[in-house]
């Protein structure tokens, strides 16, 4: 034998050339992009894909975005939150339009993605809603829709990512600040009322949105009695 090689460490994937084919203002805080990417990307719904941004004088920023789009469809759809003061958010939201090229690494992430081969229950917060709607799109475009039970929190209607999309019998909106007229829940934070009707036993959970978010919502979801094995979690916290 020559040499040892590891087979445990998978290869690190090729930076791709994307063109930005079209940008969305998805709420009054988030834009979606779609993008062109030159080479393969498959992925599963929940894998995120890394962003590079280069400037003129090669200083590069780079940041993690999960795929809102189904896989297999093109083009790939992120979604990006401006968080004021973000890096690289800020100039996704400002400096960047359609025809613009960015730099994308991925699909990465094996731990928070589903195949629609079972029902899961979804909780997200915020931008965290990103992969959990290429998991429903999935789940339609699989004829599947019953196995994708979601519960998104939004703070009032016009922050619901996805808004003429997301909604269906299997979707519970839980706004934190502002509600819809009528709505029967009234507003406030993600309760054990809320999340009870939605958990089934043996069924995974994946949770996407801010680490307290995330702290909150498994936190729910162990008083509910949903063990801990079955209980999936991406933090949307800083990343580079
Ligand atoms: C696996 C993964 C997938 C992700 N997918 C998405 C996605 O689909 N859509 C999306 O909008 N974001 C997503 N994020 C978050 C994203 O990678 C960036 O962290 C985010 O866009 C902020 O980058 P920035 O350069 O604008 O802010 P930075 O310049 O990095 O940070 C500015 C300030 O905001 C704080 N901060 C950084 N990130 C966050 C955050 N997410 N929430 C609150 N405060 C933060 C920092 O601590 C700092 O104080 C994902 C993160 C991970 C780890």
């Amino acid at each position: 034998m020559d040499r040892l090689v590891s087979t445990a460490i998978p290869p690190v994937q090729p930076w791709q050339l994307a063109t930005i084919v079209a940008v969305r203002q998805e709420t009054p805080n988030a834009k979606t992009f779609q993008l062109n990417v030159a080479g393969p990307h498959n992925f599963v719904a929940g894998q995120h894909f890394i962003i590079r941004l280069t400037a003129d004088d090669g200083y590069h920023a780079q940041r993690a975005y999960s795929a809102a789009s189904p896989p297999g469809q093109e083009p790939l759809e992120i979604t990006v939150e401006r968080l004021p003061g973000g890096e690289v958010s800020t100039f996704l939201h400002d400096g960047v339009d359609v025809g613009d090229m960015v730099d994308i690494r991925g699909p990465i992430g094996g731990h928070f993605a589903w195949d629609v081969s079972a029902p899961i229950l979804g909780i997200a917060g915020g931008s965290g809603v990103a992969p959990l709607m290429s998991m429903l799109r999935a789940a339609r475009a699989a004829g599947r829709s019953d196995y994708m039970t979601l519960v998104v929190s939004a703070r009032s209607p016009r922050d619901l990512y996805y808004a003429d999309e997301i909604t269906g019998p299997r979707t519970r909106v839980a706004y934190t600040r502002t509600a819809p007229p009528g709505d029967p829940r009234g507003v406030g934070r993600l309760t054990m009322e809320d999340l009870a009707p939605m958990v089934h036993v043996r069924q995974q959970a994946f949770v996407c949105g801010s680490p307290a978010f995330c702290d909150a919502a498994t936190m729910l979801l162990d008083s509910l009695g949903v063990p801990a094995y079955d209980i999936r979690v991406e933090r949307f916290g800083p990343s580079g």
